[in-house]
């Protein structure tokens, strides 16, 4: 099953940017705050679904089910130094909240060359 894996991780980077269309500004610590903010997965989430203005206490709950990729993925984190080794999922939080890398970045990572270069 080599590339499908490829596959989610570009189409979760296609979501993150639609949903960073919709919402400007990035959020930490939350999926989506009360500014009407979204951080890296929110921006996936939104992406996907097209929330309302106000997604309120919305939760990605089938985030993880769409894009096996966020569980089924143990990626580094590509942060210099840092040595973490956690499911893409989380890694993502942990590059939003505890790095504060802007939404762009991680899109970036994620289709970088890494992925790419799996890429038939
Ligand atoms: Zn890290």
């Amino acid at each position: 099953m080599v590339g499908s894996q490829d596959r989610g991780e570009r189409e979760l980077a296609e979501a993150m940017r639609q949903g960073m269309r919709r919402r400007g500004e990035q959020a930490f610590g939350e999926y989506f705050d009360r500014h009407g903010r979204s951080c890296a997965l929110g921006a996936a989430y939104d992406g996907m679904y097209l929330l309302p203005a106000d997604p309120g206490k919305a939760r990605p709950q089938q985030l993880d089910r769409l894009f096996e990729c966020l569980e089924g993925t143990v990626r580094r984190c590509p942060h210099a130094g840092c040595r973490k080794k956690l499911a893409l999922g989380v890694i993502i939080v942990h590059l939003n909240d505890d790095h504060r890398w802007t939404r762009e970045q991680i899109v970036d990572w994620l289709v970088g060359p890494s992925v790419a270069d799996a890429t038939h």
